[in-house]
């Protein structure tokens, strides 16, 4: 109602009421939906509200500047450092709270659905500040979109999870077949996710049908040029229901598709791969959307909160509008309310050391001066996540992916070249900035990988699956989340257990067979 209110079109029902579908890991229809551009909508209509209250006067709003570190006084969080970045001024802001919502840590691996500017500086830097991050490690690898189709790619594009309602997944049988696909016969087909999981098909959970498209591709059965890739075909669809029905459910979807491939999906099945969607880690919190610094709060995907290891499809804006119009208005308010504020100036030494510090890591980045691009190192980044901390995770990748990663994190501040000045609108510093933040929060992804010897959701520990290759939880072990306190770049960070109680629902290991 919220949503409708703030002008969101969700798709209705002959007599009115809101329209459901179903969506991965549900077999029933309880999802509202806007065709196929539901977070779209959320997103307009939340922004529209937001720009009716900067038009009110409520809300003052600062464009293009970035948030570089977090000034705690006497303990608490009172204001911030950030960066002017047109003019490249590092500015001073007072405040009796501070919330981070700066989004999620998905383009840690270089590749990803998130927009370009998505990164982890603010949470990272509050992290460094003594707020403990917690589940580092959980990641979302959604398993419909658009393949990697070469080097030349900055981003990858997601083709809504509502295709797999009427798109089946499928593989030829036969290893290294170059057949085209309307030309390899029924027989000759594996639809893998019908045949592995009768009950649920096309529509298990997004971390199960991304592992089943890794598999088919691994065992030599991937398509397209890169073999990387598996099939979503619609032509059953559109026989059952026509084609101007499909059209209607998904034209936007499927123009975009042919845009994007020079393939038409009406008449040939998409080729689809997974991609990092969603990071379920984030700043720890407790259940006022406080962190461990008293006065920080984090809402939406830049905290760890309700996620666990795994998320079904639709959750993450819930939980963002949840957090920030049912949850912060309270318990922010309860803060404020119940805490004395002594007044705080931005000339107090702790804004002075701060923005020291800020400056400092800029006049660092600026001064190497060497041979190789921030992307150069991005993508090498990039490429040990998605090898070694990706989809499969297992005790010797991980230790070997944190060796690089040190390894790379060492030569970044050796050799990279970060153009033009501080002060000026200067991308290549900002880029630079973000990706230093990935070098050290990569690490602990993985070394909390590591630590977790269970598979559970979006973490997938080879050592620990089912006979038929399931992942494998350990309750008894890993019930808890793993909230990381900093020590120091590179120095190991201590573990804090919070331990997760179970009274009514207990986990489970999960079936979709
Ligand atoms: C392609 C795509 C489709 C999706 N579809 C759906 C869907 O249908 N349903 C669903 O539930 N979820 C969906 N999601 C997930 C969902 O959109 C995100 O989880 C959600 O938008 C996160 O909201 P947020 O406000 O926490 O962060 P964001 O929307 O990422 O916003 C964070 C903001 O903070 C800014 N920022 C970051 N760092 C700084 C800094 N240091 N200083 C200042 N500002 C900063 C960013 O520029 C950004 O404006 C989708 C995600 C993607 C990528």
């Amino acid at each position: 109602d919220q949503c409708v209110a703030q002008g969101v079109p969700f798709a209705r029902e002959y007599g009115g009421y809101l329209d459901n579908r179903s969506f991965g890991g549900a077999q029933v229809s309880r999802t509202f939906y806007a065709r196929g551009q539901t977070g779209q909508q959320l997103l307009l209509g939340a922004y529209s509200a937001l720009s009716r209250q900067v038009g009110l006067g409520t809300v003052k709003m600062y464009e293009r500047h970035e948030i570089l570190d977090v000034v705690v006084i006497d303990g608490r969080a009172r204001g911030i450092i950030a960066r002017n970045m047109v003019t490249g001024e590092l500015e001073r802001h007072a405040a009796d709270a501070v919330v981070l919502a700066t989004g999620g840590y998905g383009n840690v691996y270089y590749l990803s659905t998130n927009a370009k500017g998505c990164n982890t500086t603010a949470i990272w830097r509050a992290h460094k500040r003594g707020a403990y991050f917690g589940n580092p490690c959980f990641v979302q690898i959604h398993p419909t979109c658009i393949p990697v189709s070469g080097e030349h790619q900055s981003k990858l594009t997601l083709m809504s999870e509502s295709l797999r309602n009427d798109g089946r997944v499928w593989v030829p049988m036969k290893k290294g077949d170059t057949r085209k696909p309307n030309d390899i016969p029924e027989a000759e087909r594996d639809y893998y996710l019908e045949r592995r999981y009768p009950s649920f098909g096309n529509l298990v959970p997004r971390d199960v049908a991304s592992r089943a498209a890794k598999q088919v591709c691994d065992e030599g059965r991937g398509v397209g040029a890169s073999k990387m890739a598996v099939y979503l075909d619609f032509a059953d669809a559109i026989k059952r229901q026509g084609k101007a029905k499909i059209e209607e459910k998904y034209g936007n979807l499927f123009d975009m598709y042919y845009e994007i491939t020079d393939e038409n999906p009406y008449e040939v099945p998409m080729r689809i791969y997974p991609a990092v969607h969603y990071t379920m880690g984030g700043l720890w919190v407790d259940y006022n959307l406080q962190t461990t610094i008293p006065g920080l709060f984090a809402a939406g995907e830049a905290n760890f909160s309700d996620h666990g290891a795994n998320r079904l499809g639709a959750s993450a804006l819930m939980q963002g509008l949840a957090d920030g119009y049912f949850i912060l208005p309270y318990t922010l308010g309860g803060y404020l309310g119940g805490t004395q504020f002594p007044k705080v100036s931005t000339d107090a030494p702790e804004f002075a050391e701060a923005e020291k510090n800020v400056k400092s890591v800029i006049d660092r980045l600026l001064a190497v001066k060497g041979t190789k691009s921030v992307d150069y190192f991005h993508k090498k980044l990039g490429k040990i996540m998605w090898d070694k901390v990706g989809m499969g995770r297992n005790e010797a990748g991980l230790k070997e992916a944190i060796a690089e990663i040190r390894e790379l994190r060492d030569d970044f501040w050796k050799n990279v070249r970060v153009l033009g000045e501080s002060e000026e609108l200067n991308q290549s510093l900002e880029k630079a900035g973000r990706v230093a933040d990935f070098l050290e929060l990569a690490e602990l992804m993985a070394v909390d990988a590591l630590h977790r010897r269970e598979s559970c959701g979006g973490h997938f520990r080879e050592e620990s699956q089912t006979e038929d290759n399931e992942a494998k939880r350990d309750d008894e072990n890993f019930s808890y989340a793993a909230a990381w306190e900093f020590k120091g770049v590179g120095a190991e960070p201590k573990l804090h257990k919070e331990e997760l109680t179970f009274e009514y629902c207990k986990p489970s290991q999960r079936s979709y067979k």
